[in-house]
């Protein structure tokens, strides 16, 4: 396949999608008229935003079917869907009215969507590529690695068709066909998607050296050691502040974490937890971009000396 061929491909699969979503669209809309209907008001001038993944068509229905069974005719009045959309891998759910009745509803779609691929509705995770989450099963995981690719999408798209030494002389693709397990391919694709080793001027160095104190009083004897990556001082999008821990990364304590360092200053960076594991086997890690970052395409923290008392 060549790059234009790709490229056509991708393109007719966006036609694909978009159709697919209008006539997804419409017919929700048939079945379920009054889910989409304010009363008193004309559907066209304060229309329902709805934007989900064609993977993430058959939990929309099932949603709109449950709501359906949920809500009696004679509470149907005030109902409307306000805003079904994705965003960063999450079912965002609004809507007015009846708010008891089809809670259990909506709180069973946000589930099945956060297991659900949204390309291709197979079961999915949610995964980071590049600062965006989405769940996707490996072949779609694979898929947005490619677009990733540091080489750029010709060069990916030949690498596929190559043969690899680390695959025995096959090619990825032809590997890929075989059903073997992903893993040995998602550890390659993650490799050429990493972004640049950060360069750290010192006062870089000097500022990051003050999130330790910080993250040692979180994690105590646990955090190894700190690492920055995606960090472009000229693109002034801050920077991704990896914290090595011994054993499982703890992703309960994510938040709080984050909140204390922007307390302290740090907003700008984003947080994520890498643990033991996750570097010996970065494609079935919780969160594969980070552990790769780390292992590959990042920059250590100095630790934090304070200056001794005089
Ligand atoms: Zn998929």
């Amino acid at each position: 396949m060549t790059g234009d061929g790709h490229g056509f491909f991708v393109f007719m699969v966006a036609i694909q999608d978009e159709r697919r979503h209008r006539a997804f669209l419409a017919e929700a809309q048939l079945r379920h008229a009054w889910q989409f209907r304010q009363r008193g008001v004309a559907a066209e001038s304060d229309p329902v935003e709805v934007n989900v993944p064609v993977g993430w068509h058959p939990v929309m229905k099932c949603l709109f079917t449950e709501v359906e069974s949920l809500v009696p005719e004679a509470e149907r009045g005030g109902f409307r869907w306000r805003r079904l959309v994705a965003a960063q891998g999450a079912l965002e759910i609004r809507f007015d009215g009846v708010r008891d009745r089809i809670k259990p509803a909506v709180f069973r779609a946000r589930e099945a969507a956060q297991v659900t691929c949204e390309a291709c509705g197979r079961p999915g995770r949610l995964l980071l590529v590049a600062g965006s989450r989405r769940v996707s099963c490996d072949l779609h995981f694979l898929e947005r690695l490619r677009y990733c690719d540091r080489a750029g999408e010709q060069a990916a798209s030949n690498w596929w068709m190559s043969p690899h030494p680390g695959l025995g002389g096959r090619a990825p693709i032809v590997v890929l066909r075989t059903g073997a397990p992903p893993e040995i391919l998602i550890d390659l694709a993650l490799r050429r998607a990493m972004p640049d080793v950060p360069r750290l001027n010192g006062a870089h160095r000097q500022r990051l050296q003050q999130t330790w104190p910080v993250l040692r009083e979180a994690f105590g004897e646990r955090l190894r050691s700190l690492r920055l990556a995606e960090f472009d001082p000229a693109s002034q999008r801050g920077g991704t502040l990896l914290a090595l821990l011994a054993g499982e990364a703890d992703a309960a304590a994510q938040a709080g974490v984050a909140t204390a360092l922007a307390r302290a200053g740090f907003s700008d960076l984003r947080l994520r937890l890498v643990g033991e594991g996750d570097l010996h086997a970065p494609a079935t890690a919780t969160d594969p971009w980070s552990a790769m970052l780390a292992l590959e395409a990042s920059i250590s923290i100095p630790r934090y000396q304070p200056a001794a008392p005089f």
